[in-house]
């Protein structure tokens, strides 16, 4: 809902800068004017060059969003089967999977392809995700509407037939096609597989292919948007957007994620019991997979290996210090996410047993324990937010590797985490307990193969602001 009041004088802090769009309706959505009093100043300066994009999107999805005379029109060709030469609209409709680090990350992608590829972004939620966010674009909506033709998720994998990269390989159609000789929408598949993304996307034939469709559907569990500055053709706008490349997610996500008011109150009960007091929040996010599971005290000793080599926790004294009443102790509250309960009840169990060498007072939190994903569930993945949003207003932070869960809190924060790194494939410990991070970016695990740049190509080796992760060696991210 847009309210086009008059505001007085416009609070840039408010509007983080010039990224969020004035005059939206507070009541109807707290977190998005509220979200920065809770977090710290971002580190980046903003370009008025994206700012300036993102309005221009938003007439631009306005004009052609559900329920626009535009949007009719262009429903209209898409079930006539046939694609058409210079249509106004362009759309990209966006189908997630996996848990919801990685649909924020992947989501956040598919934003910043439509800006690059001048598409209207529309997403299909689910129930399950449906009332997690406000809306994001002033006086239209980005949720796909119900009544849309190919709303089934499952129907889109590698194999689906409708698939750019098999269409190509059958010969369906070939790089010189007239756009009004193409079926009438296009799957991009890029979701990934055996941790690589399909050959034949990330190409500058087929970026100018994919441009002539209308309509793409497009899936996918990963933070593509690394690889999109592997393009030679995306790179002067990106420059331009984003003169600093680890400002990518940081920018975006918090421009499209405002948790809708359930949430957000989850998210401000909780700072406002716990955390609003304390002159230091650290956030300690331990996620353990199943793909490579990690033993209770392996992990929990990591923990404490990595605390006492980067000091990343309050340092406990063996003595009792005198405490005096009226020198002002640091108040310092650990906030800890995690599926399971037992971290806390160790770390907090140690701050009970033990004082602290600088007699700094100590307080251990942990919003909740799920003790099972179950991204199906909307109650669960509210909490799932709420607790993603309060680990992004920490001062510092630690998070596991691989988790995108951690990803997107610590990019929200504008933090450069400890990484709690995965024990090699063949070892139970890791060996190193933890590694900074060089950059406030996400990583993307599963980079693409790049065959059509020559064999063997390295997607960490085209450009310098993209490299190889810390956690996931031979994944990609932006620097
Ligand atoms: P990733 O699997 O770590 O990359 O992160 P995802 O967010 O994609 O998927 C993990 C899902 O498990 C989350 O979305 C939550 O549903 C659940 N989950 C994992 N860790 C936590 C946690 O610390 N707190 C809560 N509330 N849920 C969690």
């Amino acid at each position: 809902e847009v309210i086009l009041s008059t505001t007085p004088a416009l609070n840039l802090d408010k509007l983080l800068g010039g990224l969020l769009p004035p005059n939206l309706d507070e009541q109807s959505c707290q977190s998005r004017y509220k979200s920065y009093q809770y977090r710290q100043k971002s580190p980046f300066t903003l370009s008025p060059y994206l700012t300036k994009r993102l309005r221009r999107y938003e007439a631009y999805h306005k004009k052609c969003g559900p329920g626009t005379r535009l949007y009719k029109k262009a429903m209209k060709q898409l079930l006539s089967g046939q694609n058409v030469e210079n249509s106004q609209c362009q759309y990209v409709i966006w189908f997630p999977c996996n848990g919801l680090g990685n649909r924020m990350l992947t989501l956040a992608s598919t934003f910043l392809y439509a800006l690059l590829t001048n598409r209207v972004l529309l997403a299909y939620l689910g129930k399950e995700s449906e009332n997690l966010f406000c809306e994001p674009f002033p006086g239209s909506s980005w949720v796909l509407p119900s009544d849309f033709p190919y709303n089934q998720p499952y129907n889109l994998h590698l194999n689906t037939p409708e698939s750019y990269v098999n269409m190509l390989k059958r010969g369906a159609f070939a790089y010189n096609s007239n756009a009004s000789s193409l079926p009438a929408y296009i799957y991009l598949h890029l979701e990934q597989f055996s941790l690589r993304m399909q050959n034949n996307i990330f190409c500058e034939e087929d970026q100018k292919m994919l441009r002539k469709f209308n309509w793409m559907l497009l899936k996918s569990d990963s933070y593509f948007a690394p690889a999109l500055f592997l393009m030679p053709s995306y790179q002067e706008e990106l420059q331009k957007m984003f003169p600093e490349k680890e400002s990518v997610f940081h920018h975006l996500g918090r421009y499209l994620y405002h948790p809708a008011n359930q949430v957000w109150g989850r998210i401000e009960r909780y700072y406002d019991a716990y955390l609003a007091q304390a002159d230091e929040k650290i956030g300690l996010q331990i996620r353990i997979f199943r793909e490579k599971p990690i033993k209770f005290e392996v992990m929990y000793d990591q923990i404490i290996r990595c605390t006492n080599q980067v000091n990343f926790l309050p340092e406990i004294a063996h003595t009792e210090p005198m405490r005096n009443q009226s020198t002002n102790s640091k108040h310092k509250a650990i906030l800890i996410t995690s599926l399971y309960a037992g971290y806390y009840e160790r770390i907090r169990g140690i701050y009970y047993d033990n004082p602290t060498l600088n007699g700094e007072i100590v307080s251990v939190y942990q919003p909740s324990h799920e003790e099972e994903q179950q991204t199906e569930a909307q109650n669960h993945n509210e909490k799932a937010l709420a607790e993603i949003y309060l680990l992004s207003f920490c001062d510092k932070m630690a998070i596991s590797a691989w988790s995108t869960f951690g990803y997107v809190a610590h990019s929200f924060a504008g933090i450069k985490p400890w990484i709690l790194l995965r024990p090699d494939w063949n070892k139970e410990v890791a060996e190193v307990p933890c590694i900074r991070s060089k950059t406030v970016e996400p990583c993307l695990h599963s980079p693409p193969l790049l065959e059509c740049r020559g064999k063997d190509t390295n997607a960490a080796n085209l450009v310098p602001y993209v490299r190889h992760c810390e956690d996931v060696d031979f994944g990609i991210k932006l620097y």
